[in-house]
């Protein structure tokens, strides 16, 4: 089982005297840089363009390019989209960091599938928040946590895993508690994790939809039952909050029992061969390097699948559905479970 770190295993002294470079300033770049400026961290901010510059003054911060941030940080967290890291960090922040620094990324993406290389002498570190960027300031205000995942990729100082708790503190994550992993286990089992869950969920919306449209359902109707009133928001609340299969008393009788009817019915139908491609292909690096050509062919394949999925009568019927329920669909409800 994993180590999970709390609050009392962070100390922010190992960042007194030290200043953290948050490098970014999107999702993830101001909520982390406010919080840990709120922590008492000295922070210093850095964008590669003026998007920011206003925010950044508006919140206190003084703008600097990637290069002057990175140059003032003892610890650099690298907020900064996976796919231009490669790209970015051997231009404008490698070369200007600090002989001892410590690199934090918030996924391990680029340094597993070794997209950048580190200079030797800084630690590398993973602290990746279980959260929307918005969601860790807005636990942090609210005096909450949130999880995350940490990691120690090379520990070149000595002290690489007491500042990845510390930054970890420092933004409020170990309030929920901070789970010890590699960089390895938190990007197989993100990506497959949004491979998996979130194409099933697509696969299984579409192709429901497909079924009850050809046997003649009406499609508002259907769509308004598999996705579009918003009880399936409640249905998923009540699996955290209760669990999978506790939760299920809150349906009725008919719909628990066919419920585990079919899912027992699915679990017979023996293993699922994509699974075990999609592990296999992650680790050995196949989809790493599907989408490092995807990228580099200006990213074709992906306008065509949007184009192909937007084009689908679910996406039409969906946003007919939207936008009648607009206001009820506002605060996070549709509809009471059935
Ligand atoms: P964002 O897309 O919000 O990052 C935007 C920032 O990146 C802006 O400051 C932008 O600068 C800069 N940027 C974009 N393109 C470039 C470029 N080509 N060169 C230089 N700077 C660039 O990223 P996120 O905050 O979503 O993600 C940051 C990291 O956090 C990633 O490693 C991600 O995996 C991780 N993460 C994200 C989560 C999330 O919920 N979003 C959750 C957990 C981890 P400009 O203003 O100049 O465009």
């Amino acid at each position: 089982m994993a180590r999970i770190f709390e609050e009392r295993d962070g100390d922010l002294s190992t960042l007194e005297g030290r200043t953290v470079a948050v490098l970014g300033y999107g999702n993830q770049g101001r909520s982390q840089a406010l919080n840990l400026r709120d922590s008492g961290v000295a922070v210093v901010v850095g964008n590669r363009s003026d998007r920011f510059r206003d925010d950044m003054r508006e919140d206190g911060f003084e703008p600097h390019t990637l290069s002057e941030a990175t140059a003032l940080g003892d610890v650099v967290m690298v907020l900064l989209p996976d796919e231009i890291h490669h790209e970015v960090l051997p231009r404008d922040v490698f070369g200007f960091l600090k002989p001892e620094a410590t690199v934090v990324f918030a996924h391990g993406y680029s340094v597993h599938f070794r997209e950048v290389e580190v200079p030797e002498g800084c630690d590398i570190c993973l602290v990746a928040p279980k959260m929307v960027g918005l969601g860790v300031r807005d636990l942090f205000l609210k005096g909450r946590g949130f999880p995350s995942l940490v990691a120690v990729h090379r520990d070149a100082t000595g002290r690489a895993w007491p500042t990845a708790l510390a930054v970890a503190k420092g933004i409020g994550s170990l309030r929920a508690g901070a789970w010890e992993t590699t960089f390895e286990e938190e990007t197989i089992t993100d990506l497959f994790g949004e491979q998996v869950g979130g194409s099933g969920a697509i696969v299984g919306l579409f192709r429901s939809f497909e079924t009850l449209v050809a046997a003649g359902y009406d499609p508002d109707v259907v769509e308004l039952e598999l996705l579009g009133s918003g009880e399936l928001v409640e249905v998923i609340r009540a699996q955290l909050r209760h669990g999978v299969i506790e939760s299920l008393s809150v349906h009725s009788p008919t719909s628990h029992f066919g419920q585990l009817h079919r899912a027992q019915e699915l679990l017979d139908g023996g293993g699922d061969d994509r699974l075990g491609r999609i592990i296999r292909e992650l680790q050995d690096g196949t989809f790493a390097e599907l989408w490092r050509r995807e990228r580099a062919d200006g990213y074709r394949r992906m306008r065509e699948l949007q184009r192909r999925f937007t084009d689908h009568e679910f996406v039409r019927t969906q946003a007919r559905n939207r936008k009648r329920l607009r206001e009820s669909l506002e605060d996070g409800t549709g509809g009471p479970p059935s």
